[in-house]
């Protein structure tokens, strides 16, 4: 597939984004001073779920919703730059990186015909909440970002629920 076929379809359809394009307006801050770390998985969308639309939170995703050093540098712009008082972290139902360990992980990608992988940690977790709990303390504890409010949550794939875990 040639560099214009794998992103024609997408392209083709900025086009009639652009022409109905309405959020030039929009700031940069974050409206409702609100960041929201979540999966990168496909079946989450992070506005609907939360009732928000453009302009409203800042939204950061990796495999997992895991607070990554990245996500931590990420966090002190949103918070000092860009309006952020109060940060959620999603994490969800049925989530290959809380549902195997590391090997089981490193096995897949190897049997779908990937390199080895030994030496990525992909931070996968077999207890969801603890994992949850333990980011969400990261964040707390972390001298740069002080005063937040900062929750974990588990968002539920089957109903579109969302509960808090602390
Ligand atoms: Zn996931």
């Amino acid at each position: 597939m040639s560099s214009d076929e794998a992103f024609s379809d997408v392209l083709q359809a900025n086009e009639a984004h652009a022409a109905q394009f309405k959020l030039a307006a929009l700031e940069g801050n974050a409206a409702k001073g609100l960041a929201v770390l979540t999966c990168m998985d496909s079946r989450i969308d992070p506005l609907g779920m939360l009732g928000l639309k453009p302009g409203d939170a800042k939204i950061l995703r990796n495999a997992g919703g895991r607070v990554t050093d990245d996500v931590l540098r990420t966090l002190v712009l949103a918070v000092y730059l860009l309006n952020v008082d109060r940060i959620m972290i999603v994490q969800h139902t049925r989530c290959k990186m809380a549902s195997g360990d590391e090997d089981d992980v490193r096995a897949a990608i190897s049997a779908a015909g990937g390199p080895d992988t030994r030496s990525l940690s992909f931070l996968t977790t077999q207890d969801q909440e603890g994992a949850i709990r333990a980011d969400v303390q990261r964040v707390q504890s972390w001298p740069y970002l002080q005063g937040l409010a900062v929750g974990g949550f588990i968002y539920d794939l089957g109903d579109g629920r969302i509960r808090r875990v602390c």
